[in-house]
């Protein structure tokens, strides 16, 4: 490969930027999402045996950032975003493993990213001297791991927008607690209306001229590329006990988490084969039983995280395999898992094996229970993506006791938590922005008339 990789659209049409560039912009001017021009190859022996999973991310990431300033940083990047285990725990009475990416300040696997995104940026030069204002919109947890990664961060500020009664309490606690820099609005409206809400807004050039906005959605490559490590850390642990690859089972929603898999086992780690775990959201597994990629609008489920009914990383999977569909579906295989399905699969592995999952989780371990029923005895892991007491007032009722609630969770809702309302409309979001100082107010938490977020969020 070049010494300095370039990067490109997905949708052909931009120039090829410098990771840099990518990782700045987030988005493709083309409206496509940045993939590398070709993939490093790294074989085993490149990752030092006794390395922490900090010592695997720099390795693993070198040859995407060579050439660029920001490489001689990047040990020191990924000691500051994982900082945090992410254990592979053996599952004995399934003969597999569970991948725990729990363990960070938010409690699900989005702080991965989000954490190495937010310690790229922080040291991108930036041309404009005013504040940058980051937007995010999320089902529930990338806004909290979001918010974290910038919480108390000079020159920047973070607005969350999130759908209104549509995350658990815990995840509207966490999104209203940071206060400072980072804001929260719960909008009237679905995960699908703050989205479209976020583009609006980053799209109008007058906003811009008067408010800088960047965006730090899941489609970014300094959210996409960190999220290779846990799963190269772990298969090369694997490696050098079993001598075997090591098959991952990823809940999935946008495809970001499960597609880091897949580029780190093109890369030459020695990862076997990628499940996909979904929800009732059936895009992906209708499409991989032979069916044409058909795109819809998201329904609710347990598994909120994963409520996306157009998973925007189907577009890096495509140029990842070329446009073959044939092809691809050879490649990966998706199953749907219904809301009762996880109820049952929470009840029945706490019951049975005092082991409990959030319900991300019990879609990827149905799975994995479903391979074992048919007499599959590969070596799984399975992908724990969040904690359990995150998603108590589901979790809790089904396994009949209470949840321990991870240190950093529960700082987190220690803290007054408070968002303002805000109607699903671009407009309204845009006026919010142009009229709302960029500085950290002091009003954010307590102002009369913001309701506090645990009396308006019930969902579940
Ligand atoms: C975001 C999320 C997912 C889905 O991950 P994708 O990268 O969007 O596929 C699964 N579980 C949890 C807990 C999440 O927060």
């Amino acid at each position: 490969m070049n010494a300095r990789p370039r990067y490109l659209s997905t949708r052909r049409h931009s120039p090829a930027v410098t990771i840099s560039s990518a990782i700045a912009a987030g988005l493709a001017p083309d409206g496509g999402l940045y993939v590398p021009e070709s993939m490093p190859r790294l074989d085993v022996s490149a990752f030092d045996p006794d390395g922490s999973l900090a010592d695997t991310a720099a390795t693993l990431l070198a040859p995407f950032f060579a050439g660029d300033p920001l490489v001689a940083e990047l040990p020191a990047i990924c000691r500051e975003a994982l900082d945090f285990e992410t254990p592979l725990r053996p599952l004995p009475q399934h003969d597999a493993c569970v991948l725990e990416l729990f363990h960070g300040p938010t409690a699900a696997f989005k702080d991965v990213g989000a954490r190495f995104l937010a310690a790229c940026l922080r040291r991108l030069p930036r041309e404009d001297a005013r504040p940058l204002t980051v937007l995010v919109a999320t089902s529930g947890d990338t806004g909290a791991a979001v918010g974290a990664a910038f919480h108390g961060q000079p020159n920047v500020e973070v607005v969350i927008l999130y759908p209104d009664g549509r995350v658990s309490p815990r995840q509207a606690h966490q999104l209203g607690s940071f206060g400072d820099n980072v804001r929260a609005l719960r909008v009237q409206g679905r995960f699908d209306d703050c989205q479209r809400m976020v583009k609006a807004a980053l799209n109008d050039a007058a906003l811009q001229s008067v408010r800088p906005l960047s965006s730090a959605n899941s489609i970014s490559l300094g959210r996409l590329l960190p999220q290779m490590s846990y799963y190269a850390h772990a298969a090369l642990g694997w490696w050098r006990v079993h001598h075997a690859p090591l098959n991952f089972i990823v809940p999935t929603g946008n495809l970001g988490n499960a597609l880091a898999a897949l580029w780190a086992r093109k890369i030459g780690l020695p990862i076997g084969e990628v499940r996909l775990a979904c929800n009732a959201n059936a895009t992906l597994p209708e499409f991989f039983e032979g069916g044409a990629y058909r795109p819809r609008d998201a329904v609710a489920t347990l598994a909120n995280a994963m409520d996306v009914g157009a998973p925007s990383n189907f577009e890096r999977l495509r140029w990842t395999f070329g446009d073959d569909d044939a092809k691809l579906r050879r490649t990966l295989r998706a199953e749907s898992v219904d809301d009762t399905t996880v109820r049952r699969t929470i009840a029945h592995h706490a019951g049975a094996y005092g082991e409990v999952f959030c319900p991300h989780t019990a879609t990827a371990m149905h799975v994995l229970d479903s391979l074992r029923e048919a007499g599959d005895a590969a070596p799984w892991a399975v992908v724990a993506t969040a904690h359990p007491a995150k998603f108590e007032g589901v979790v809790e009722p089904l396994v009949g006791h209470p949840i321990h609630v991870p240190p950093a969770l529960a700082a987190m809702l220690e803290r007054p938590a408070a968002a303002e309302p805000l109607a699903a409309e671009d407009e309204v979001l845009k006026r919010w922005l142009r009229d709302a100082p960029p500085e950290p107010r002091n009003d954010a938490v307590s102002a009369p008339g913001h309701l506090d977020v645990q009396t308006s969020a019930h969902r579940t």
